[in-house]
């Protein structure tokens, strides 16, 4: 159970850094929703949004959206 739809929690969508940097996309919630439904099963977020400091530390692509 989540806290901002039954399956997904805030912490989810936060960058791991720690920062506090949240990028809550309500059409992206709709979407993960719709996919956990349909599949059945879990879907699990690895890194749903970092911060620019946190993007830079991993690697990652200079204009990732959020
Ligand atoms: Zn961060």
């Amino acid at each position: 159970m989540g806290d901002i739809s039954p399956h997904f929690s805030r912490h989810e969508f936060s960058c791991k850094c720690g920062c506090g940097f949240t990028a809550l996309d309500v059409e992206l919630l709709d979407v993960l929703e719709d996919a956990r439904t349909h599949f059945g099963a879990a879907i699990t977020l690895d890194c749903a949004c970092r911060c620019a400091k946190h993007n830079a530390e991993v690697g990652g692509v200079p204009d990732m959206p959020v």
